[in-house]
């Protein structure tokens, strides 16, 4: 069938209609920048954009991979736009922004992966707004991760997130261009490369996972000292993407989320709407200044 699932009461979502939106939407629109905010077709878009909160996805809004949860076009990629770094800039400076998540598509196709592209738009963003942190959510780089992850950590960025998605055991189905333990083992090097780099990961719930396979994925993430943790309620954009096998309740989230601090991350963040750039900036500074 191709019905939509119904969408139990806990993930309705207001529509977006404030003043904040409208422009946050036109200067993104103006700068020619991309948004996962937009791509993904996030829930939160209302209350982030409201909020002047965006998340720029760089690099492009065509993937060279095609996971099956996610709603980003796929295919041949456009040349890189040698200006974005500037463009990305110019939208943290205008929207004030105090802390900025910058993503990317996968660029399987470029020889460094896109690695150097991510350490333009940081240096422009610390020369034009020192003060805005930075947060950076990559791909895995694939056979290119090392010199990538060592050319982005020395960027200097301020939290790196890469996010595992899901369990080992779905990553066949859900993320079929992507490894598990490389992804694990990314997030390890960006660690040892520099420990005073946060880092950060995150799942999807509601894929099929079960509940000690969760459990263990989070073991994993200590063991390669990550320090935030995300976790959220798997939605499908459309119906040509993977079903929604489950809609895990708010209170196993917050079950989640007690074993997750009691495994010692020191950010968790752990509900349905809960997105890897949900309220980032925020509990970054409440961690920062704990
Ligand atoms: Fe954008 Fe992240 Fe907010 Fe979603 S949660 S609207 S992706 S900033
Ligand atoms: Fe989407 Fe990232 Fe997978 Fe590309 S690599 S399809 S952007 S989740």
């Amino acid at each position: 069938t191709t019905e939509r699932q119904r969408k139990p009461d806990w993930i309705r979502v207001k529509a977006p209609t404030s003043k904040g939106y409208g422009e946050t939407r036109n200067l993104m629109r103006e700068l020619g920048l991309n948004t996962v905010c937009e791509e993904a077709a996030c829930p939160n878009i209302g209350e982030c954009w409201t909020k002047k909160h965006a998340t720029v996805m760089i690099l492009g809004d065509v993937c060279t991979r095609a996971c099956a949860f996610c709603n980003v076009k796929t295919g041949m990629p456009r040349a890189v736009d040698p200006l974005e770094p500037m463009n990305v800039a110019t939208a943290a400076a205008k929207l004030g922004l105090e802390h900025i998540v910058i993503t990317s598509v996968d660029r399987d196709d470029l020889p460094d992966g896109g690695a150097g592209h991510f350490v333009k738009v940081i240096k422009a963003l610390r020369e034009t707004t020192p003060n805005t942190t930075i947060e950076i959510l990559t791909p895995d780089f694939r056979n290119k991760m090392e010199a990538a992850v060592e050319a982005i950590v020395d960027a200097g960025p301020d939290v790196y997130n890469h996010n595992l998605e899901t369990v080992p055991r779905l990553y066949p189905t859900i993320r079929p261009g992507a490894r598990y333990y490389a992804s694990l083992r990314l997030l390890e090097q960006v660690k040892r490369h520099d420990p005073r780099l946060f880092t950060k990961s995150g799942v999807m719930l509601g894929l099929g996972e079960q509940r000690l396979e969760v459990h263990q994925v989070m073991d994993d993430m200590r063991s390669a000292q990550i320090d935030f943790l995300t976790m959220g309620q798997y939605l499908q954009p459309t119906p040509k993407h993977t079903k929604v096998i489950e809609f895990v309740p708010p209170k196993a989230f917050d079950a989640y989320g007690a074993i997750a601090r009691a495994k010692g991350f020191l950010q968790v963040a752990a509900s349905p709407l809960t997105r890897s750039s949900y309220h980032a900036g925020d509990d970054f500074r409440q961690m920062r200044a704990a």
